[in-house]
């Protein structure tokens, strides 16, 4: 087994960085709980919406499609891409890949 000899000092950082990691995905639970809890609450109220309205779900599904092909345009992280290098997952506000480094080349103009 491969072994390190660690100094005292990076000992700590280590503590730090485990901490850190461990708050962040207990932040990451939370959310994932307030998530769920929050798409039982849209469904319930989209339940009633289309009991006492006669709305139904082709009209949310063409809602939602508009909603959201306006909503990638203008977000913070931009859409999701394929890096052509390495095939992973890269946003197309990145310059380059964050995992491979090449360059991405994104067609869309204005993101
Ligand atoms: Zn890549």
């Amino acid at each position: 087994m491969l072994t390190f000899n660690i100094e005292p000092s990076s000992k700590d950082e280590i503590k730090v960085a485990q901490g850190e990691a461990s708050q962040a995905a207990f932040q990451s639970n939370r959310l994932r709980e307030q998530v769920h809890k929050l798409s039982f609450v849209v469904e319930a109220l989209w339940n009633v919406l289309k009991s006492k309205t006669g709305a139904n779900d082709e009209e949310l599904k063409k809602l939602f499609a508009e909603i959201k092909s306006k909503s990638s345009d203008n977000s913070e992280f931009g859409t999701t891409l394929e890096c052509k290098n390495c095939s992973r997952p890269v946003s197309s506000k990145s310059k380059m890949c964050v995992f491979c480094g090449a360059k991405i080349e994104n067609e869309n103009l204005f993101r």
